[in-house]
């Protein structure tokens, strides 16, 4: 890093952990100036410190992506902050999977309110700035889940699928404008499976999660996407282990 704060400014949601973290640290590794939210601050706290330590650029704040009220916060802070937002990482999910007949309604509502509701708050609040800049590149953070379906994963992939949808959208009424990137992880290492309260849906992903890739991984496409010239749009991106059938 730098820590001089010339790379560009990128918010990523969802940053106390996983993805978002090792995106957080290999941005800041890039002389990017990281903003970063989540609900667990302590986190958030400890990342930013290790980054600055490491000398590079962070600031976080306090974010639950189910509050249209709370992301359009974020982004301002981000922008009070650092001046400009050049990129948004629409990161933050949840995948408590279960069989549909288990009925876990709650656990539904929770996944399209964090997977679906949170990236279209992203947009929401993150597009006026970027339109207002003249460009700016929104990064929305899929999943294989996005172009297939599995059992106990219905609602899951339906949230990630609707994220797909949302980013060809968004795609191709800002061409020109707005840069858009999916990226759409295989099994990776994170605590994303703890989320899971089936029994057999755990126990299932404790085989697959087996071949877990390092967050790492993620974190270089989503770098990759960033570092192209502003003519060059990267839309979309899959990475999986090599093991995955
Ligand atoms: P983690 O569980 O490690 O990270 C999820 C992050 O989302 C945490 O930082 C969590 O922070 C945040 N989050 C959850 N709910 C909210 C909320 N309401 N408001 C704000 N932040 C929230 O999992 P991953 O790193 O794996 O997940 C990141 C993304 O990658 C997700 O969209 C996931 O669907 C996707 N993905 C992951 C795969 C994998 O195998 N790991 C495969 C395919 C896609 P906090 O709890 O502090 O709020």
């Amino acid at each position: 890093g730098t820590g001089t704060g010339t790379g560009k400014v990128v918010l990523i949601t969802g940053a106390s952990s996983g993805i978002g973290e090792a995106t957080a640290r290999r941005l800041a590794a890039d002389g990017h100036r990281v903003f970063l939210g989540a609900r667990r601050t302590e986190r958030l706290g400890e990342l930013t410190g290790k980054i600055t330590a490491d000398g590079g650029t962070a600031a976080y704040q306090r974010l639950d992506v189910t509050s249209a009220d709370d992301v359009r916060a974020f982004v301002a802070a981000a922008r009070e902050r650092f001046g400009r937002v050049d990129v948004m990482v629409n990161n933050a999910g949840l995948m408590p999977l279960s069989p549909l007949a288990a009925l876990k309604v709650d656990e539904w509502d929770r996944m399209l309110d964090v997977n679906v509701r949170g990236v279209l708050y992203g947009i929401a609040a993150a597009l006026p700035v970027m339109k207002e800049q003249g460009g700016g590149h929104m990064v929305n953070i899929a999943s294989v889940g996005a172009y297939e379906v599995s059992p106990t994963a219905a609602v899951y992939c339906a949230t990630k699928f609707a994220v797909r949808a949302i980013s060809e959208g968004l795609r191709q009424e800002s061409a020109g404008d707005i840069r858009v990137s999916l990226v759409s992880p295989g099994v990776t290492e994170s605590e994303l499976a703890e989320s899971i309260s089936d029994p057999s849906a755990r126990e299932a992903m404790k085989t697959y999660r087996s071949v877990a890739i390092p967050a790492s991984a993620i974190a270089d496409a989503i770098a990759y996407a960033i570092g192209q010239p502003p003519e060059v749009d990267v839309n979309e991106i899959v990475v999986r282990p090599a093991a995955s059938a």
